[in-house]
């Protein structure tokens, strides 16, 4: 089948790959609701993550981004039952069940530990030489492998352990098209990752779960490519009733940075056992779109939950019916440099001519990101040349990315018209606005709007 068809959604969807989604058959079920896969290593081995990625890159057109959990602590156990009242003994890696870091001198008796995002509360009963004792105030069941957190406590855990390493390295081996970093506290966490990386196209996004993360969130978005608004640990690490707004601001920001927004965890957590979600949950699926983010994340839900497709189906259908009623928030008044000024024009002829859609060459996807941002209601078609770059702009909201290979660096536009009306996503009687960096070496720069009727620029191209 061809490209053509309408423009799928302009809102993109994250889904995490678990058991209930990564065998062939039911990755086929899901797949026309994906853009983005998420391999979380808080889970699994090498060899699942190898056999996952081979049956998505077979059976799917969808980018892969994996998570490696840089500064995170978790809990090692087989699923445990507690009741009210119990005090249980934890331990550091000598014998289950015990925490993946050792925080013990780095804490103190009035501390408290919570499991499961919050789910679980416990208070310190006693620090022992080689161990921990936790009290525990409710019946509650702690399944194997949940993280912990310890609200106020910036923990000194080396941003990058064994696995994280192998993880980055397998990513550039695997070519996927984003490395996300969990707990990100400020630049150097990103500098430091990027240190192990070497090819630079690779995308980067900053998971912001804790208070110095969201304190230094603008150091931090100038370094990612994007930012995931990490709610499960975030509600913890800061007061729940903050996130709301520490939402919108992170969306607004990133926005306006022409950089990646994600908002992820619990969006529709009920649909893990059941098959509807609360009116709620809807709410908040619709309230991050209208807030202006460019992807909205499934964690559990696609990953163990037992309605996999439908939790996908209610994300698409919420997506479709609000995203035509996301506004621009970037501020037009404000100077930028000259790539953003020329994205402000390229915006303004779509607003007010009769231009239909808007074609961007790009190599870095800048351009693309530019034009995003503005949240436009006509479609954003990025041609590229870098497969990499095809990849990543899945995630950007309202870009739909064609990956042309030998894009030849004279008479592109014509080049690629041909291409995109064979592949009928742009028609003979459609005017297209051209956006794109030419005649530089450098990247990140926009400087060339032109405008055509595409009947005329065929037309062109015979004669000459
Ligand atoms: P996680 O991150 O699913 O990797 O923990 C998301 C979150 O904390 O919200
Ligand atoms: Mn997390």
């Amino acid at each position: 089948m061809s490209e053509e068809l309408i423009m799928k959604r302009n809102t993109k969807i994250l889904a995490t790959v678990g058991p209930a989604i990564e065998r062939e058959e039911e990755l086929k079920k899901v797949k026309d609701l994906v853009d983005v896969f998420r391999i979380n290593t808080a889970h699994g081995d090498f060899e699942s993550y190898e056999k996952t990625l081979k049956n998505i890159r077979k059976y799917t057109n969808a980018s892969v981004l994996i998570d490696v959990k840089g500064p995170e602590v978790r809990v090692r156990t087989d699923e445990l039952i507690i009741k009210e009242g119990d005090e249980i003994e934890f331990f550091f890696k000598t014998k289950k069940p015990y925490f993946s870091y050792n925080f013990l001198k780095e804490i103190t008796e009035k501390d408290k530990v919570f499991f499961d995002n919050g789910l679980i509360e416990s208070s310190i009963k006693e620090k022992k030489k080689e161990s921990i004792i936790l009290k525990f105030n409710e019946d509650s069941i702690l399944k194997p492998n949940k993280g912990i957190n310890i609200p106020n406590k910036s923990l000194k855990i080396p941003v990058l352990s064994k696995k994280d390493k192998e993880a980055v390295e397998w990513a550039e081996k695997k070519k996927l098209a984003y490395i996300a970093l969990s707990f990100v506290r400020s630049k150097e966490d990103i500098l430091n990752l990027k240190k192990h990386i070497k090819n630079k196209d690779i995308g980067i996004i900053s998971k912001i779960e804790n208070w110095e993360g969201v304190k230094n969130i603008d150091e931090i978005i100038s370094e990612s490519d994007g930012i995931m608004i990490a709610r499960g640990d975030l509600g913890i690490e800061v007061p729940e009733q903050k996130i709301p707004l520490i939402q919108k601001k992170i969306i607004e920001k990133t926005n306006q940075q022409a950089k990646i927004s994600i908002v992820a965890t619990q969006m529709l957590e009920s649909m893990t056992d059941n098959k509807t979600p609360t009116r709620a949950e809807v709410s908040d699926v619709a309230n991050a779109i209208l807030d202006g983010t460019d992807a909205v994340m499934l964690s559990g839900e696609t990953a163990i939950g037992k309605y996999p497709l439908q939790s996908l189906k209610v994300m698409d259908k919420v997506a479709r019916e609000v995203e035509d009623k996301v506004e621009n928030r970037v501020d037009i008044n404000k100077p930028g440099n000259i790539s953003e000024e020329m994205s402000k024009n390229a915006y303004s002829l779509l607003q007010r001519t009769k231009a239909d859609k808007l074609v961007t060459l790009t190599r870095s996807g800048y351009s693309a990101n530019l034009v995003s941002r503005y949240r436009f209601k006509k479609p954003i078609i990025a041609v590229t040349d870098n497969k990499l770059t095809s990849e990543k702009l899945e995630l950007v909201w309202g870009v739909k990315p064609v990956y042309i290979k030998d894009l030849p660096g004279f008479e592109k536009i014509v080049r690629t018209t041909s291409v995109l009306v064979n592949k009928r996503l742009i028609k003979k009687k459609e005017h297209v606005v051209f956006f794109a960096g030419i005649k530089t070496l450098q990247e990140k720069i926009s400087n060339m709007i032109e405008v055509h009727h595409v009947k005329d620029l065929l037309e062109y191209d015979a004669k000459f």
